[in-house]
């Protein structure tokens, strides 16, 4: 596989050189330099989702790891099921929580440890990444316990819920948490200095895990190939994909899935407040606010790491604009969205029911839509608890979670605090 830093066309990379790096030179994003489309969709429609997989992974990576590392890999990672569930006639929710913690994050975490871990070949790593809530738990939960890989999360203190915290700060060992004074473009920005100061990114082996990650992005092409799969077969030319959003990943990923040959119709890139990219696509203008906290946390993000890529995907010509519309929803509509999906009998987070409230305002004609069930209800336990007026069980891993004690260290908003606290611990 051939990568292209987005900043500096000089700056090439393979895969497995990508997955180390995370981030090129100048902060770049590395991007495929081509994507061949896959030439047999129905077959790999008819397979088993890892055994698909498989297939569209080492169609992307190519030669340079061979067909049976991609399958451990694959077989390692996605141990759990992505089914689509139906919620109404023509509106479905793809279910990507049914992993460790809980949230689609899992996919990405879990394929980029195993990635991670058959390339470094035992030699010290250390990730640094910054988490809107769900990452973080995702990452801890895919390297916990591999002793040449420290990993560093760094979250907005008191921007995520008491769940989602405890599922990365209650682990110990390798994993390392600090709370940041600030928001979590505050925490990324921290994390792309790290990047560029030498001192640390070389002399700590350093590594994001962010959804800046190839081998992340790669992963999540998978599942919706996953979610075509379990249409019924005259509906699968019609889907319409509803993608929570909010650096950005997902929706690049279900992107890079179209330009593979997947019949996706288009996007709608649903936000919540914090509407950089609606309000981009509806003027041209890129004009990040602050960015709000909201009930859908995980997308408080107003400056969103992965578009360039998809603007990239734009530029080369390879997408036209119009495949992708924005929705922007608000606080208020998100708990309409919430108990509209409860009077259809199903309970959903925040996030997920932004995904299904921009379906309810963009589907036409025979379109038939599919919102990412991005993170289990549960895991926002107290807002949908509070929204719907009634009680909702905690699944295991989160009832276990919750009953450790936490552990992380208070950092300002300030580099060089991180940094020496970084090397205290890590040197
Ligand atoms: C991370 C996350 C999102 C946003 O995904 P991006 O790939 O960053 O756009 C949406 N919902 C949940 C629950 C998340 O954890």
């Amino acid at each position: 596989m051939e990568l292209v830093n987005l900043k500096d066309s000089s700056d090439t990379a393979s895969f497995c050189y990508a997955v180390q790096k995370g981030l090129g030179k100048q902060q770049g994003l590395y991007f495929p330099e081509k994507i061949t489309p896959l030439e047999n969709i129905n077959a790999l429609l008819a397979m088993p989702l890892a055994e698909r997989s498989v297939q569209i992974l080492s169609h992307l990576i190519g030669d340079e790891l061979p067909h049976a590392t991609v399958a451990d890999f694959v077989n390692n990672a996605f141990t759990f099921a992505a089914p689509l569930v139906a919620v109404s006639d023509n509106v479905f929710s793809l279910e990507l929580f049914h992993g460790p913690t809980l949230a689609f994050k899992d996919f990405g975490g879990r394929f980029m440890a195993q990635c991670l871990t058959h390339i470094s070949k035992g030699k010290p790593v250390t990730i640094l990444t910054a988490t809107s809530g769900d990452t973080g738990a995702a990452v801890a939960h895919a390297f916990h316990g591999i002793d040449n890989i420290q990993v560093v999360i760094l979250f907005p203190k008191d921007k995520i819920s008491k769940l989602q915290e405890k599922l990365f700060t209650t682990l110990g060992g390798n994993i390392h948490t600090v709370a940041i004074q600030g928001d979590f473009d505050a925490c990324q920005q921290l994390v792309k200095t790290a990047f560029d100061d030498p001192d640390v990114r070389d002399g700590l082996h350093l590594n994001s895990a962010n959804s800046i990650n190839i081998s992340r992005l790669m992963a999540q092409i998978c599942y919706y190939f996953e979610a075509i799969a379990q249409l019924p077969v005259e509906k699968r030319d019609r889907a319409v994909f509803a993608v929570p959003s909010g650096n950005f990943g997902n929706l690049t990923a279900g992107i890079i899935a179209k330009l593979l040959g997947l019949p996706i119709k288009r996007f709608i890139a649903a936000t919540n407040s914090n509407d950089t990219v609606p309000r981009f696509l509806h003027t041209g203008k890129w004009e990040p606010n602050a960015t709000i906290p909201t009930i859908s946390n995980a997308m408080d993000v107003s400056q969103p790491n992965n578009w360039p890529r998809i603007q990239a995907m734009v530029d080369k010509g390879w997408i036209d604009v119009d495949i992708i519309t924005g929705e922007a929803v608000d606080e208020e509509y998100t708990q309409v969205a919430m108990r509209q999906l409860a009077a259809l009998g199903y309970i959903c987070e925040p996030h997920a029911a932004i995904g299904y409230r921009s379906l309810s305002k963009s589907l036409t004609g025979d379109e038939v839509g599919i919102f990412l069930g991005t993170a289990h209800p549960a895991k926002f336990r107290e807002t949908v608890e509070n929204v719907l007026g009634q009680s909702i069980a905690l699944p295991t891993a989160l009832a276990e979670a919750s009953a450790k004690e936490a552990h992380f260290t208070d950092i300002d908003n300030n580099y060089e605090a991180l940094k020496a606290h970084m090397f205290s611990i890590l040197k």
